[in-house]
């Protein structure tokens, strides 16, 4: 087999090697099938199996309740940010709460002004997105249609570690760039979504995870194709599904269960992951400055420059000669971003670091 490089990139991003393998090894003919997963019919007996394992599986990493629905939709994260202010916003008569700690929740707030009332609780934007709001900064309207928060901010390296309190507000997040890395308290949200390119699969499909009571609140005259409740109500094959995403996804769920052991394991896995990379910089004596505040700092996606970025360039094209690739910051934070998802392994991450103080002791 070709050899792989180590993959940071932001997303699509690396997948488990089992996944792959397995994915590769079944991709002619399904087991028990005879027919490729890219032939069969999302109608058919076979992907009906591999939708309830891929529901069964995700219900027990997160504790999904009962009385939530799961969808494996197309159009990415950024159709989300439409469809939550066409199902809740339109018609309420309310208005909606947004927490802006970066550029997607930036995004997502832009999106939902064209549809209603919207009001930015927090944005970081003058901070520069450095850093998750305190508790007490954030003054929730008791009466808004919902309430919107991004969990990681994918491009900044920003993560919240406890859930903004909303009191009944639904709670609603975009969790495309830490779903599944650690545990959460489901019951706290109204609905979650996350692309699965980031942590959870191949492109091609998004997850949303819906409390069912919300259904009721949409309002009559939303195409079907954009509206929650048609879509909990046909299984999310209300049309034709992305059946190899959906796949894959079902094998990370089952990688995550059998090999790493939970997301408990895997947010133990993810936190001494991220420690090599944040004691790399905080050990440089200011050689890396880290972008984002130490206490929110992403498990995900680790954000830093350089004091000198004339020799940025040199670091990521030397970086390569070792085997570690997409380093490159995002052109708004500048700099360098490994992104560090679930898959990453440790021995990626050390060899980074290696790197990193070997880099240092030559140019500092
Ligand atoms: C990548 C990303 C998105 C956009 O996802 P698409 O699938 O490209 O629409 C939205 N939010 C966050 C937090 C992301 O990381």
């Amino acid at each position: 087999m070709e050899k792989r490089v180590y993959n940071f990139s932001p997303g699509p991003a690396v997948l488990p090697l089992s996944v792959l393998k397995e994915a590769q090894e079944h991709l002619i003919s399904l087991p028990g099938v005879g027919m490729s997963i890219l032939e069969i019919s999302h109608r058919s007996k076979y992907f009906k199996e591999i939708l309830d394992e891929v529901k069964t599986n995700l219900r027990t990493l997160l504790s999904i309740p009962e009385h939530y629905a799961i969808l494996f939709l197309q159009g990415g994260a950024t159709q989300q940010f439409s469809l939550v202010p066409m199902n809740f916003l339109r018609g309420s008569g309310k208005s909606s709460d947004y927490v802006v700690t970066g550029s997607w929740g930036k995004k997502a707030i832009k999106v939902a002004q064209a549809e209603g009332s919207v009001n930015a609780v927090w944005n970081g934007a003058s901070e520069n997105f450095k850093r998750i709001p305190q508790a007490a900064e954030l003054k929730f309207d008791p009466n808004a249609a919902y309430a919107h928060f991004t969990s990681n901010e994918t491009i900044q390296g920003v993560q919240f570690f406890e859930e903004p309190n909303v009191g009944d507000v639904p709670l609603i997040c975009d969790a495309s760039s830490d779903f599944l890395c650690r545990p959460i308290a489901m019951e706290k949200y109204g609905l979650l979504y996350a692309g699965a390119q980031k942590n959870a699969g191949p492109a091609g499909v998004t997850i949303v995870i819906i409390r069912n009571d919300l259904l009721e609140r949409i309002p009559d005259g939303i195409h079907e194709i954009f509206n929650y409740r048609e879509l909990v109500k046909n299984d999310s094959t209300l049309n034709t599904p992305p059946v190899f995403a959906v796949y894959v996804v079902m094998l990370v769920t089952r990688w995550l269960l059998n090999h790493i052991g939970g997301l408990a394991k895997m947010e133990e896995i993810n936190r001494r992951k991220a420690q090599v990379l944040y004691d790399a910089i905080d050990q440089s004596g200011g050689f890396y400055k880290g972008h984002a505040a130490k206490e929110d700092r992403s498990l995900m996606n680790v954000t830093w420059t350089m004091t000198n970025p004339e020799i940025e360039q040199e670091f990521i094209a030397n970086a390569q000669g070792r085997g570690l690739y997409e380093l490159k910051g995002h052109r708004s934070v500048g700099g360098f971003r490994a992104s560090i998802y679930n898959a990453m392994p440790i021995e990626g991450i050390e060899l980074l670091r290696d790197y990193m103080i070997e880099f240092q002791k030559q140019h500092g």
